[in-house]
């Protein structure tokens, strides 16, 4: 059995570069942010799945704000 190291300092789970205090678990604010990102990125694309269009005209993916 292996005793745990004695490195406290977890890894930025963006760049996997050593957290700091100030911006943990991330290493700065930069990857705080890209996290962030990410994270209202995958709350507000929210997969729909349509079902087969008439026209079956391929749709590109999100980009454009729809407006009706
Ligand atoms: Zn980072």
């Amino acid at each position: 059995m292996s005793a745990p190291s004695i490195s406290p300092a977890k890894q930025c789970p963006v760049c996997g570069k050593s957290t700091d205090e100030a911006f943990k678990p991330f290493c700065c604010k930069r990857c705080a942010d890209v996290d962030l990102h990410r994270w209202l990125a995958g709350v507000y694309a929210v997969p729909v799945k349509e079902a087969e269009d008439e026209d079956g005209a391929p749709k590109p993916p999100s980009g454009d704000e729809k407006e009706n």
